[in-house]
């Protein structure tokens, strides 16, 4: 057989859909497990978004649409940033594409070089540093601790900057940590972008799930010299609990975007058209149902922390927004559980599912290897569940 392609043949297989499959195949089994992998609402799509879609299709709206989109879609984007974030935008700034992943694979296949640097602050979600090495480009990791709520210091950022920096990757709130960064230091990174003219993958795709009556800066809203460096990610999947429908979406100048609808018109081109019209009916109408979702994560949230903290041997921080929590696993390190040593998020989580039937994410492919991810986009009863299992788990290993 001649060699496949070096580069796509390097890529791993995405952590958190791999665990989500094997969680949906241990249900599927029969198996009673909790699953706090995959981070996905599990509300269904608001009635209203699905009944836009059928209409569409019953419409005979089931032909191609221009590969970056469907006009109306576009249009529906530019009033929600508008709206929401106070971003003033047009039609020739948007590309639309198959989920907000899709969006970032474009955004560094237009912007990345061979050899070029991104810089990335870790814990990361984990398709960043794949699609980094797909575009052909190098990734610049710089760590982050709880000391700092998982947010880098300027002080490391403008550490990690060589003359081959492209790109920084900035995730605001964070998936895996859920933390925030505040307007001031956004303001700070913005303006360090500016004067080594470093362009920002802002994604934003967890904007609207921001707890605490917290407020949200928008990267792209700090000044036209930013954003016109700033390629802005976002998506419906979590707002509008649509994570099936495919439908992501990013705004850059026009440039950027002319490329990334180039490379979509040779690869995907667009998404479903009906599923399109279903986002432009979440963008467009009612939002009632993105702020109900929001409060019961947050519920969820305040409970899975405080209970958390209160159980020997873990511990997690408070985010601020997504709906993630990474437990710390320091205090087991080295010690045994079930027979084993714990020597990492690895093998706490496979001993965790094998022994307490709790599916969680290890921290390893975030660059966290001392944490597991727990998605808290599960019902209230799920995460009562997960919790007394934790505790169980940890008393009977000992
Ligand atoms: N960005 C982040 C940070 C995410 O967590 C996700 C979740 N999958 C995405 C982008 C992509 O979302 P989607 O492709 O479903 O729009
Ligand atoms: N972004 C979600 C997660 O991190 C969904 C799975 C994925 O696309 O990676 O779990």
């Amino acid at each position: 057989m001649q060699s496949l392609s070096s580069v796509a043949s390097s890529a791993r297989a995405s952590a958190t859909l791999a665990i989500d499959s094997q969680f949906k195949k241990m249900r599927a089994d029969g198996i009673d497990v909790v699953g706090f992998g995959a981070g996905e609402p599990d509300f269904n799509t608001p009635d209203h978004i699905t009944q836009a879609a059928i209409r569409a299709l019953m419409d005979g709206k089931t032909k191609y649409t221009a590969a970056s989109g469907l006009a109306e879609l576009k249009q529906a984007v530019c009033y929600r940033m508008k709206e929401d974030l106070g971003l003033d935008y047009t039609a020739e700034n948007v590309c639309i594409a198959s989920g907000a992943k899709h969006n970032v694979f474009l955004a560094l296949q237009a912007l990345i070089n061979v050899g070029d640097e991104i810089i990335l602050p870790a814990p990361y979600w984990v398709s960043y540093i794949e699609m980094i090495r797909l575009a052909g480009g190098y990734p610049v990791v710089i760590k982050t601790t709880e000391e700092t709520g998982f947010k880098m210091t300027v002080e490391q950022f403008k550490e990690s900057i060589t003359h081959r920096t492209k790109c920084l990757i900035l995730n605001n709130p964070s998936n895996p940590t859920g933390m925030l960064y505040s307007e001031a230091e956004l303001r700070e990174i913005a303006e360090i972008c500016v004067k080594h003219n470093i362009y920002v993958i802002a994604d934003e795709i967890y904007y609207t799930l921001v707890y605490d009556d917290k407020p949200f800066t928008s990267f792209a809203s700090l000044g036209e010299e930013i954003k016109n460096l700033t390629v802005l990610i976002n998506g419906v999947s979590k707002s509008y609990a649509m994570t099936g429908w495919r439908i992501g979406y990013s705004l850059a100048n026009k440039e950027i975007t002319g490329v990334m609808s180039r490379y979509v018109s040779h690869s995907t081109g667009a998404p479903a058209t009906f599923a399109q019209w279903g986002a432009v009916e979440a963008l467009t109408g009612p939002q009632d149902a993105v702020y109900e979702m929001k409060a019961a994560f947050e519920q969820r949230r305040n409970y899975l922390v405080e209970r958390m903290n209160q159980i020997e041997g873990v511990s997690c921080l408070m985010p601020e927004g997504a709906f993630y929590v990474m437990m710390n696993l320091k205090d087991l390190m080295g010690k045994q559980l079930y027979g084993v040593t714990v020597d990492g998020a690895d093998t706490f989580a496979e001993l965790f599912l094998q022994h307490g039937l709790v599916c969680v994410v290890p921290g390893t492919s975030f660059a966290a290897p001392q944490y597991v991810r727990w998605s808290y986009a599960t019902s209230m009863e799920n995460i009562k569940a997960g919790l007394d299992r934790l505790e169980k788990f940890l008393k009977e290993g000992k």
